[in-house]
């Protein structure tokens, strides 16, 4: 593992990284994004075998940049597990894809756009230079990584989703072309691996077809496209422990394709990964009476996630209230239980309560 810890990764941190690894890892300027900050890419390894990710195109999703950097130092290391990989596969890899947004802890970028929604325009700087990796390196498989709210749990479980993946559609139809049938029996191969190691909490995305993705794009172009998304794990809000599962997927789904291994799975056990809902909440109080007699609610709470001095503080607020017996909390308090009651009111949640 890398040094680099917590929610906020400053884009200088990445450079520092880069900067530091040792020569078999080849760092090239993309190009600049459009505050004029370097988009960097780590090239390693000479197999036949051509991988593509790129993690951070949204800025305040860096779980998943933690884990390519502990992927560059694992497998730069003198381990012979990277030896093997490297000798069958080449890999592509950009840390950050957005720095500016990654700077400001937004999802867009410093013009305000979803990266993730230019894919065919590409009117930005940032969208034009993953394509152009794209195209020079015409790689085999992508990754596309990314974070997950705290507010998805499993099917209809009251797992967490840790881990989430998707294989993107082609088409309004969600075709299964060949293409699209590699990246779900990758897929496949990385649950069936990731369960061993948090049973039950992995989940699957919707794959309905947005063209402006770049997922779903570049599934059009006929390149098997794999969906990661890091989510939560309780009481990790840091991302210190879904950062290690997502460096445990990415070394499966390598390792997977580099012996073909993936290839025995079906497509029906990518489908047999639960869908994501969405049912959690951070905070979960129920029977809550606000001092009143009769009338007792539920009362969801998420966080806000806001940068102040460098740091990501993570600021409660009040989402929903009513009925909501069909929800759970990453934390739950009984309002009705004394105990809990004089918790939540020598709590900061008091305010938000008004109790
Ligand atoms: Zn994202």
């Amino acid at each position: 593992m890398t040094g680099i810890t917590g929610r906020y990764i400053q884009p200088k941190q990445v450079d520092d990284f880069y900067a530091s690894c040792p020569g078999s890892v080849q760092i090239a300027t993309l190009g600049q994004s459009v505050e004029g900050r370097n988009i960097q890419m780590a090239a390693l390894g000479n197999g036949k075998l051509k991988i593509l990710m790129w993690s951070q195109m949204h800025g305040n999703e860096s779980t998943t940049t933690k884990a390519v950097l502990d992927a560059i130092a694992f497998l730069s290391s003198e381990e012979p597990f990277a030896a093997e990989i490297l000798k069958k596969c080449q890999l592509r890899i950009i840390g950050m894809l957005n720095p500016d947004g990654a700077l400001r802890y937004t999802r867009e970028n410093a013009n305000g756009v979803d990266l993730n929604r230019d894919a065919i325009e590409q009117t930005q700087p940032e969208s034009v230079i993953l394509r152009s990796a794209y195209e020079e390196f015409q790689p085999d498989f992508c990754f596309n990584l990314h974070d997950q709210r705290t507010i998805y749990n499993v099917g209809f479980s009251e797992q967490p989703a840790t881990l989430s993946f998707l294989a993107p559609s082609m088409d309004e139809e969600r075709t299964i072309n060949k293409s699209r049938e590699h990246s779900m029996q990758l897929i496949a191969a990385i649950n069936d691996a990731m369960q061993n190691e948090i049973p039950g909490n992995i989940g699957r995305y919707d794959d309905a077809f947005n063209a402006n993705c770049i997922g779903d794009t570049l599934q059009m172009l006929g390149t098997p496209t794999l969906l990661f998304e890091a989510g939560h794990f309780p009481g990790d809000y840091e991302r210190e422990i879904v950062r290690k599962h997502v460096f445990h997927s990415l070394l499966v789904a390598i390792s997977a394709l580099s012996n073909e291994s993936y290839l025995k799975n079906d497509v029906q056990s990518y489908f047999g990964i639960p869908e994501n809902n969405k049912r959690y909440f951070d905070i979960l109080i129920r029977n809550y009476s606000g001092g009143k007699k009769g009338d007792l609610e539920d009362i969801g709470i998420l966080f806000r996630e806001d940068l102040l001095e460098e740091q990501i503080h993570f600021v409660p607020y009040l989402q929903d209230r009513g009925e909501l017996g069909a929800y759970f909390g990453h934390q739950t308090y009984d309002f009705s239980d004394q105990k809990d009651r004089k918790y939540l009111k020598n709590s900061p949640l008091s305010s938000l309560l008004d109790i």
